[in-house]
């Protein structure tokens, strides 16, 4: 379509420049000007023996009429116009489209091609708003939901690397992990001035993956990271072109770096005999394999149902009771807004993730029976200080299993009738009674889990922070 708009442009170009009309030109090569008429709006495709009599007539090479440029500004805005108003974004509106005739003057063609440019970007925009973001993100969970959160293929892949570098028992080294990125033929360099809004960067054309500087001994967190970059790599990744693949690819390379730091084989042997000796306890799992509480609580969550026969709930919850992450399997009712997304609700203040924070001594585990409307749960919970709050780890079990696990001795019991609002989220009606009326606060603005994005290539990541560092780094 575009082709032959061009084209048309071409030919009137050239007609009017060798002062010729349309009734003119048609007579000189035997056809209607009409019909030439509709080749010039792009309207009909001429033949190409057409096109030689009318190239021949007008004294120039057919190449020049063929040639994919528009033939000036003018008709390059006549192109654009027409291209934006047969769009899916102008069609929505419902407002007819406006031919870019000769009497158009330019400065309103200039106008009306400005307005459609905008309402192209912001219609783009749209697409990273919270709400689309909450929504993918939904999607994404339920989708996990129905694979018990566990990705065979990936785990393949996982295994696959860790097999050729010889891996074979206990945490994974730095080491182990330069020699995966070095067989897909890249180098990992440390670089103390990564963009803000990246957490690593990839030279594709130099083959290095740049992450920040190994200035924290220990700790899984730059394995994790350069693990993940390599897997973006290895599954195929493209520049996402929406938030929901962008979604997806994260929690691939999230799971490709979970594989390869806790791998399958290891880790259902491990779980496994735990299981066995009804001592399992992610504290042990998290210690064996030398990674965070979470880590090893999400990779539990990878395994328990395909593995160990046992559906499951991770939550993870700040300490104003907000979910910060959450999957379940087991049928927890997890709170949930009216679009069913979980992130920011607030639990049951008896569940195990709450309760937990109000213990004085958090360096074990903390378990407990939790009754809800939806049966009796199992449910161990550690918490930890992040950088800017407290949040608490949980991971949960329908009652049944809690005979595999550490803890099942505990007394600990809370019963929860939520969502039910007279469980815990409604005053009790004597302090209500009290209190109504005569009070007055103004609220904390709560972090957005999805704010907004900035606008990049990558969502989330600056274009110009991102290519200025790679420019700085190819150098050198
Ligand atoms: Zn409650």
């Amino acid at each position: 379509m575009d082709d032959l708009a061009t084209l048309g442009q071409r030919m009137r170009h050239f007609r009017t420049a060798a002062g010729l009309t349309l009734d003119q030109l048609g007579a000189d090569v035997g056809i209607a000007a009409s019909q030439l008429s509709l080749m010039e709006n792009g309207k009909r495709e001429p033949r190409l023996s057409l096109l030689s009599a009318v190239a021949g007539r007008l004294g120039i090479p057919v190449s020049e009429l063929l040639s994919p440029a528009p033939p000036s500004e003018r008709a390059a805005l006549e192109i654009e116009l027409d291209r934006a108003q047969r769009g899916a974004v102008y069609a929505e509106l419902g407002l007819p489209a406006v031919r870019p005739g000769r009497s158009m003057p330019d400065d309103v063609l200039r106008a009306l091609v400005g307005l459609h440019r905008e309402l192209t970007r912001r219609s783009k925009q749209a697409i990273a708003t919270p709400e689309e973001a909450r929504r993918a993100n939904t999607e994404l969970r339920m989708l996990m939901r129905t694979r018990d959160n566990h990705i065979p293929e990936i785990e393949d892949l996982a295994e696959e690397q860790l097999r050729a570098v010889g891996h074979t028992a206990g945490a994974l080294t730095h080491h182990e992990v330069d020699l995966i990125a070095e067989r897909l033929g890249f180098e990992l360099v440390h670089v103390g001035d990564l963009p803000h809004s990246a957490r690593s960067v990839t030279d594709l054309e130099n083959r290095r993956i740049y992450l920040p500087p190994a200035s924290i001994p220990g700790g899984h967190g730059l394995r994790s990271m350069a693990l993940q970059a390599i897997a973006h790599r290895l599954l195929g990744h493209e520049a996402p072109t929406d938030y929901a693949e962008f979604l997806r690819q994260r929690l691939e390379i999230n799971y490709f770096a979970a594989c390869c730091l806790m791998p399958r084989t290891q880790s259902v042997q491990f779980l496994g005999q735990a299981k066995t000796d009804r001592d399992i306890a992610l504290e042990d799992f998290r210690d064996a394999f030398g990674v965070t509480h979470e880590a090893a609580a999400l990779r539990f969550t990878n395994l328990a149902t395909a593995y160990l026969d046992m559906t499951v709930h991770f939550l993870r919850v700040t300490d104003d009771g907000a979910v910060a992450k959450a999957y379940e399997n087991d049928g927890l009712p997890l709170p949930v807004d009216v679009t069913g997304s979980t992130e920011g609700e607030i639990v049951c203040r008896h569940w195990s993730a709450r309760r937990a924070f109000a213990r004085t001594n958090r360096t074990t585990e903390y378990y407990q029976y939790t009754d809800t409307p939806q049966g009796t749960y199992f449910e161990a919970t550690q918490t930890g200080t992040g950088a800017s709050e407290e949040f608490s780890i949980t991971i949960g079990v329908p009652f049944s299993h809690s005979k595999w696990f550490r803890g099942r001795e505990s007394t600990n019991r809370e019963q929860s009738r939520c969502p039910d609002a007279s469980c815990c989220k409604r005053p009790p009606s004597d302090l209500a009674e009290r209190w109504s009326g005569k009070a007055w606060t103004s609220a904390k603005v709560h972090a957005h889990i999805f704010s907004p994005l900035p606008q990049g290539t990558f969502p989330g990541v600056d274009d110009r922070e991102l290519y200025e560092f790679l420019a700085t780094h190819a150098e050198s």
